[in-house]
This record gives C-alpha cells, sequence and structure tokens, in this order.
C-alpha cells in the first residue's frame, strides 16, 4: 500500500488508515503531511456524522434553489466567484468529494451535488459564502 497524502481523498485516507501498514508510511511523512492526513481523515469522520437530508428536504432545497435561480435570471457566477466558493466548500467539514475529482462532491448539509456554486443566486445552507 502505497499512498499520496495530496492526491487521496479523505475518504480514501480514511479507509487507508484501517490498514496495518498505514502507520509505517504516516510516520515517515513530513509534519506537515502528518497534519494534512490527519485534517483529511477528520474531515472524512465529520461527514459520517452528517449524512445527506432526506429525500423530501433535499427535494425542498432544490425548488427553492431553483425558484432564487428563477428570480435572478438565472445568471451563473464568473470563474472568480466560483473558485471562491469551492475554496470554501472544499475546506468545509460538510463538502464530500469524489475520489480523484476535487472539483466534483456533494454538500451533506443542503444536499446539493457542487451545481449549485455556479448559479449566481445560490447560497450556502450555513452562510460560509
Ligand atoms: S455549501 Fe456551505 S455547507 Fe455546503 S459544503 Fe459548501 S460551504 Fe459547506
Amino acid at each position: 500500500m502505497v499512498f499520496n497524502i495530496h492526491k487521496s481523498t479523505p475518504k480514501e485516507l480514511f479507509q487507508l488508515a484501517k490498514q496495518p501498514e498505514f502507520t509505517k508510511q504516516f510516520l515517515q511523512l513530513s509534519d506537515d503531511d502528518k497534519k494534512l492526513c490527519i485534517s483529511k481523515i477528520k474531515k472524512y469522520e465529520d461527514s459520517l456524522k452528517n449524512p445527506p437530508p432526506a429525500p423530501r428536504e433535499l427535494l425542498k432545497n432544490v425548488s427553492h434553489a431553483l425558484m432564487d435561480w428563477a428570480k435572478d435570471g438565472f445568471k451563473m457566477t464568473d470563474k472568480e466567484l466560483y473558485d471562491k466558493r469551492m475554496e470554501v466548500c472544499r475546506a468545509c467539514k460538510y463538502w464530500n468529494e469524489m475520489p480523484g475529482s476535487p472539483l466534483i462532491g456533494r454538500c451533506s448539509k443542503c444536499g446539493c451535488y457542487g451545481a449549485k456554486q455556479k448559479i449566481r443566486a445560490s447560497k450556502c445552507p450555513i452562510g460560509l459564502w
């Protein structure tokens, strides 16, 4: 087992950490990489405590988001705003990234799959953007 701390997702590291060889490789990491590894694993553990909303709640969230988008004239964000939002989401405990795809993931707070960051009228459900 060899892992790349920078490319591995929180979920991958969480699963690798259960394997006996993990400790040996972990101890060889730099202090900064050890911190990064621990924070990624903690992020995944936190996501397990925050499951996505139930289908009914998700439907309500989507319909509200679509109404807000329509009221705003279906405007999209520019790249700068999108990048800022994604930076916040990627650091958020509710963001669950798809393995190997840093810009694809799901917010377990609202249940959105990452399209909302591109919609200008969207808002973070906990007010982070
Ligand atoms: S939309 Fe808000 S709550 Fe959801 S992942 Fe992004 S920052 Fe976190």
